[in-house]
């Protein structure tokens, strides 16, 4: 190999990703299929255009690879419609909202302090600049309110409303969501459009573990690369044939060039295997294991969101004196890796939040059983409690030790 320093640094991550319990909840392992097709020489071939109408000649093959994609994306879902080639979640909220709305059009959505994302109307994202948003709060139990989201509505008269959030524990009715839309539409004459984000949610989704939102809203967008094992990129998905050409246009030509046939052959991969049985096994073992951590933090006495999901938040100020950051790096120290997170009606700022979100996505993947996870959570207490952590750690080595190798998947 002629550089030695990219092929180190690689070796030197997947030790890392081996050897440490990984609890971020929107990261997870890919299948070796999943690797090698987006490993492949696909990568070389320059394809602008959709399937049967490209810019440029060779594209016979990858036009499969993308007609596979997109039908098995639509089966997976229960879509009419499918484009593969967003880059990334971002990129696909960038072209569903240009699909959707004039420029300064008016979106509603959920903040990203209360579990929002940074494209769904933060001031440092494309989207606050593009768009007009307005924001609906979350009820004091941190669930969603649909009451007032109603009243949101009312105020605020949205031409859109968001839904599908990156840090949020529970199960979304989007079946109300999109009654809600409806009965705003009747009361205004002016129909009021339904969008979904799932990134977090889609193998969940894909596995019939949470409710589609596809009966429900206009447009679904998603990332591949959560809880759906995929490689990292974005989808956009939709029942309404009639936005077919507006949406495909707002990704290829307006924000994007060339799509990554690699990553859409993996794609391809990673929706064959959300198809297979095991996987339903798969997505309800992540939602035990969530379940079996959050419980035993519970019993132990801390503070926890519950979790009807993959993931829950762990209010560390409440439960041990720490804000979010001091937490994330003890757990770092001790081989468990988490991320900060704004818990509801955070009184810090965002640098160093009063909580942890912890999934369990991607150590299931590699084998964690519930049992693991109650001695996962058992050790969180323990080193957030302020025990003494050289025995942390060897017993977070131990539980590792009997997971599968993540070349290995
Ligand atoms: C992760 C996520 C995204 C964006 O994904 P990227 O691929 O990182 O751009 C969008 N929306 C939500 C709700 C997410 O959780």
């Amino acid at each position: 190999m002629l550089d030695k320093e990219i092929e180190s640094l690689i070796e030197k991550e997947l030790e890392r990703q081996n050897s440490g319990i990984e609890l971020i909840a929107s990261e997870n392992y890919p299948s070796k299929e999943v690797m090698k097709a987006q490993g492949s020489i696909l990568t070389a071939k320059y394809a602008e255009g959709y399937p049967g109408k490209r810019y440029y000649g060779g594209c016979e093959i990858v036009d499969q690879v993308e007609g596979l994609a997109i039908s098995r994306a639509k089966e997976v879902f229960g879509a009419e419609y499918a484009n593969v080639q967003p880059h990334s979640g971002s990129q696909a909220n960038f072209a569903a909202y240009r699909a959707l709305l004039p420029g300064g059009g008016r979106i509603l959505s959920l903040d990203l302090n209360d579990g929002g994302h940074l494209t769904h109307g933060s001031p440092v994202s494309f989207s606050s600049h593009l768009y007009s948003f307005s924001h609906y709060a979350l009820g004091n139990d941190g669930r969603l309110a649909y009451d007032s989201i109603r009243k949101a509505i009312d105020e605020n008269k949205p031409d859109l409303l968001l839904a599908g959030f990156s840090a949020y524990p529970f199960e979304i009715d989007f079946a109300k969501l999109k009654e809600i839309c409806d009965e705003q539409g009747a009361k205004t004459g002016k129909p009021l459009l339904f969008m979904v984000d799932m990134a977090h949610i889609a193998g969940l989704v894909a596995a019939r573990e949470h409710m589609s939102p596809l009966p429900y809203a206009d447009v679904v967008t998603s990332t591949t690369h959560k809880t759906l094992r995929g490689p990292r990129g974005g989808l956009i998905l939709s029942r309404r044939l009639d936005l077919a050409r507006k949406l495909d246009s707002a990704v290829f030509p307006y924000s994007q060039g060339g799509p990554l046939e690699h990553v859409i052959a993996a794609k391809a991969v990673c929706f064959l295997e959300a198809m297979q049985p095991s996987f339903r096994e798969y997505i309800k073992k992540v939602k035990e294991n969530t379940l079996a951590a959050c419980l035993t933090l519970k019993r132990l006495g801390a503070k926890t969101s519950g979790t009807e999901n993959h993931l829950f938040l762990l209010n560390v100020l409440a439960s041990y004196r720490l804000d979010g950051k001091e937490a994330q790096n003890l757990l770092e120290s001790i081989g468990i890796t988490t991320n900060k997170n704004m818990i509801h009606g955070d009184s810090l700022p965002p640098s160093r939040c009063s909580g942890l979100r912890i999934g369990f996505a991607a150590a299931t993947t590699r084998g964690c059983t519930a049992e693991n996870a109650v001695e996962i959570a058992t050790v969180i207490d323990r080193a957030l409690k302020g025990g003494g952590l050289a025995p942390l750690k060897e017993k977070v080595k131990s539980i590792v030790a009997g997971w599968k190798d993540i070349s290995d998947l």
